[in-house]
């Protein structure tokens, strides 16, 4: 009988996070400090610990997992990594499909990979209090959550569209001892800009990052600022996924031909693939594996975005990132994949983007709900919004095994349940979504902005990312 559920024992939490960094095809290129237009963190030092910002610089390949961290990983780690039986059935397809579920985490997703040594690190560096944005509430969870194992205050910024269609995480948030404002929120110099001249403002992510690295930066003595993606030492600490995913698809003898995952920063699709990355370049992978990126139409960072610098915030407090973006100032259409609405993506991706090591598919919410219906009708686990953008991919793919006759192994990774998504789903049966797509003229103009906002944009991005690949 097929396995249904590959499990690992907690002895088996792996030891160290794998770090892709050294392993990538060109070096990364550095952040840009617009004040001086070179190579510099800006403000980055005062908002997180140095622990961190080691990692987030490192440039070794394997880096060790405290014990302590260890600990609170076994609540829920290892994740089961499971055989899609009842979808590969119902789609009658030769592929073999499998998921890696990061769903049975205490805050339902894959963040608490993060949140959890974030928070750890701050707890001993003397950090008192974390303050953090959350777009549909998710990070705010797994922040909270973390903070609260270790003893810390933790304050959450929530875009105001999800804190008033998502009441239920914030509630979560304050079960675990957080406050948490709607942003934009009068707490912040940031927020009582944006209120001022627009009194109904929804938010967006960048605008609770601005408010919360505010906070981090005006209370700079006991508060530090936890990101929940983009980062690479947040893509590190996810590796966890992909390091344990290998380990599970070893014990049934298998290994992936294709990896599926949702990007909204891109660090759990990071956090699945880096480990299969590493095969490749250690030459160790039994298979030319092939990693594919989903987004939303309504979000289109890599397949419609400029590969560029820009800021990671609405308020430009944090230096320019090179990064696809769709600008800084973009304002995402109120699509239930809330986690997929940020305007950039990991540095990381994007050089693995630019180096044809992965590639990117958009889907539009409705094809996305489909492919959700499909998988909860046969699998009786209710995905997340946005990790039914990879489970769309993955259906796909297997649906062409179908036509080609090819028995492919593919994985992906299922970051998160849907359970607080009922109402998406209740729009989605009775025939409500609209399928947001973002039109490109929209990303040429807020590149204008910017171009005009730095008028040197051209020569820094020359310099630093049209670097002949080697
Ligand atoms: C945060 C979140 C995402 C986006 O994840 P990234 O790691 O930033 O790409 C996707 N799905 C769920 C369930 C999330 O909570």
């Amino acid at each position: 009988m097929t396995i249904k559920k590959i499990l690992l024992n907690e002895e088996e939490i792996p030891k160290q996070w794998y770090n892709i960094v050294p392993d990538l095809p060109h070096p990364l290129p550095p952040f840009i400090d617009v004040a001086t237009k070179q190579p510099g963190v800006g403000i980055v030092p005062r908002i997180f610990p140095k622990a961190i910002i080691g990692q987030e610089i490192s440039q070794e390949r394997w880096i060790d997992i405290p014990e302590e961290v260890r600990e609170v990983y076994r609540i829920w780690r290892p994740s089961p990594l499971f055989r899609a039986t009842g979808l590969e059935k119902a789609l009658k397809t030769p592929a073999k499909i499998y998921y890696k579920y990061e769903g049975v985490s205490p805050a339902g997703s894959h963040k608490p990979n993060t949140a959890v040594p974030q928070a750890y690190y701050n707890m001993k560096e003397g950090t008192k209090r974390l303050s953090t944005e959350t777009g549909a509430g998710q990070w705010g969870s797994a922040l909270a959550f973390a903070a609260m194992m270790f003893g810390l205050k933790a304050t959450v910024y929530m875009v105001r569209a999800s804190y008033d269609q998502k009441p239920y995480r914030k509630m979560m948030m304050k079960a675990f001892g957080a406050e948490c404002f709607a942003s934009p929120s009068d707490k912040t110099e940031a927020g009582r800009k944006i209120l001022a001249e627009d009194p109904d403002n929804k938010g967006s992510l960048g605008i609770a990052i601005s408010e919360a690295v505010e906070d981090a930066l005006v209370n700079e003595e006991e508060t530090n600022y936890a990101i929940g993606s983009v980062f690479n030492h947040v893509c590190l600490h996810q590796t966890v996924e992909g390091i344990e995913a290998k380990k599970q698809l070893e014990m049934v003898d298998d290994y992936p031909d294709v990896i599926y995952g949702c990007i909204g920063g891109g660090s759990s699709f990071s956090g699945l693939m880096w480990p299969f990355y590493y095969d490749k370049v250690a030459k160790k992978a039994p298979k030319e594996t092939k990693f594919v990126a989903t987004e939303a139409t309504a979000c289109p960072k890599v397949t419609k975005g400029q590969y560029q610098y820009d800021h990671g915030d609405t308020a430009k407090l944090t230096p320019l990132v090179p990064m696809h973006t769709i600008g800084h100032d973009f304002i995402p259409a109120p699509i239930h994949a809330g986690g997929l609405r940020y305007h950039g993506i990991a540095p990381t991706i994007s050089v693995l983007v630019q180096e044809k090591q992965m590639t990117t598919e958009a889907f539009n919410q409705i094809e996305v709900f489909d492919a959700a219906k499909i998988f909860l009708q046969t699998e009786g686990i209710i995905p997340a919004p946005e990790p039914s953008h990879a489970i769309k991919g993955a259906i796909d793919e297997a649906l062409r095994c179908k036509k080609t006759g090819e028995a492919k192994t593919i994985l992906f990774v299922l970051c998160g349940h849907g359970f607080f998504d009922m109402a998406a789903y209740d729009e989605y049966f009775s025939g409500n979504l609209q399928p947001y797509e973002y039109p490109a003229k929209k990303v040429d103009e807020s590149m204008e902005k910017l171009h005009k906002l730095y008028p040197w944009l051209d020569e820094v991005n020359k310099k630093y990312i049209s670097c002949e690949t080697i």
